[in-house]
Order: structure tokens, then C-alpha cells, then sequence
């Protein structure tokens, strides 16, 4: 797929899902715990588990950091791996408290490439985390890739890169800067509902004419009408 057709491609998904920013009105640490939260994790799910425990104690990196490990596996445990994701949370929360005084303001007042290395440093925070985070939280122009845009890039041979930094800095040439939050949002839900990893919804791909993937499929052909009588 060309890059003219991957714009038009990106333009109709932002139309079809009309994707919200979830983390809009987060403060900028509870964000970035909702984002490990959401690792291998539904939406609806991870929106439960972060409602539930803010209800119980402020999100902030000193509560979190005090929490005792084992009530926050309890509240953590329906979003899944628990158990990896709180050390991770807890560190984290300490060492925001230890090296920037328990603010996040630091990263987002940082240029985007020092914002990322900042987060980058946060034990637990690969460049994926760092990527969202920047974008939804601190409006930047990363193009964050997770396993449903990785796929995504990979059918439509968007990018001969195999890491996530060189398919990211394809993305990022492909796609202007405005459209990355709202496109990177619309590339996940459209791969969650219809470009599916084993099984493809072509029948019902609203970008079905501009797909050069393998996996597409041919679409039914609708029944003739036998008019003879
Ligand atoms: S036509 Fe099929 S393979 Fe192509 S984007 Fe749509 S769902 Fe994916």
C-alpha cells in the first residue's frame, strides 16, 4: 500500500471509530499506570480495574509506592498478570518519588526525545509504554505501535523494518504529525474488530478496496437473482 492510500486508508478509520482520548482526563501518573495496567488487557477491563482503584486510594506515585503489594495484585487481578505488572507499578512509583519528587511534570516539560529517554530510564517502561504515554498524555508526536498496528504494518507493507524503532520511524514518515493520536487509536480499534490476527473480517472491511494484503479475502459474491419464470 501506497502512502497516499495508507492517509486515505487512516482517514476513513478516524472517521469510523471517532477514537477518544481515554487518558485526556488522567492525571499523568495515574495515566501511565493505566497504561501497564491495559498490557494484555481489554479496554473495558482496564477502565474497571483504574476506576476501582482510584474509588480505594489517590493514584498518585506516593500512595502507590506505600501500597502494600499484595492489595494491589487484589485490585490489579482482573486486568491479568498482576503479579509482573505491580513490582513494575511500585518501582516505578518510587522512583518518581525519589528522583523527581513525585511529579510527572519534569517529562512532560522535557523536548519529546529527552521525555522519552526520562521515561525510558523508569524500570518497566519499554518503548512502547514511553511512546503511548508521550502521545496521550503529553500530547507529543510519537506514533506508539502495539501488536494490532504491527500487524497492520505488516500487510499492507507499510515497512520492511523488524524492530520497533525502524517501524516506528516508517510510521512516523507515513503519517502527518495531527493525525497520529487519534490514528494510532483508530489502527488498534480497527485491528481488534475487523483486521483480526487469525481470522480477518474482510466481508465487512470498510478499507476492503485499498487492501494489498495476502490474508485478504475474496468477499461472497451476492446471489443471482434467477428472473426466469
Ligand atoms: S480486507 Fe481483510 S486483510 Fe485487508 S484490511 Fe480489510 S480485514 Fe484486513
Amino acid at each position: 500500500m501506497d502512502v497516499p492510500t495508507f492517509r486515505r486508508v487512516l482517514r476513513t478509520l478516524i472517521e469510523r471509530y471517532k477514537p477518544k482520548n481515554w487518558a485526556a482526563e488522567m492525571d499523568p501518573f495515574e495515566a501511565l499506570v493505566a497504561i501497564i495496567v491495559s498490557q494484555n488487557s481489554t479496554d473495558l477491563v482496564t477502565e474497571r480495574v483504574m476506576k476501582d482503584l482510584s474509588a480505594r486510594v489517590r493514584v498518585t506515585p506516593e500512595t502507590i509506592a506505600k501500597m502494600p503489594e499484595v492489595r494491589l495484585v487484589k485490585i490489579l487481578r482482573p486486568a491479568g498478570l498482576a503479579r509482573q505488572k505491580v513490582p513494575k507499578i511500585r518501582e516505578i512509583a518510587r522512583t518518581v518519588v525519589k528522583k523527581h519528587g513525585g511529579k510527572m511534570d519534569a517529562f512532560i516539560a522535557a523536548p519529546a526525545p529527552v521525555a522519552r529517554e526520562m521515561l525510558l530510564e523508569l524500570p518497566g517502561v519499554g518503548p512502547k509504554t514511553a511512546d503511548v504515554w508521550l502521545n496521550l498524555v503529553a500530547g507529543r508526536d510519537t506514533m506508539p505501535m502495539d501488536t494490532h498496528i504491527a500487524r497492520l504494518v505488516r500487510r499492507w507493507h507499510l515497512s520492511t523494518a523488524t524492530d520497533y524503532d525502524g517501524i516506528n520511524e516508517d510510521l512516523r514518515r507515513h503519517i502527518p504529525e495531527k493525525d497520529r493520536q487519534m490514528g494510532h487509536l483508530a489502527l488498534i480499534m480497527f485491528g481488534r474488530e475487523i483486521c483480526q490476527a487469525r481470522r480477518p473480517q474482510c466481508e465487512a472491511c470498510p478499507v476492503y478496496e485499498d487492501c494489498d494484503a495476502e490474508e485478504k479475502r475474496p468477499r461472497a459474491r451476492s446471489p443471482k437473482i434467477n428472473t426466469a419464470s
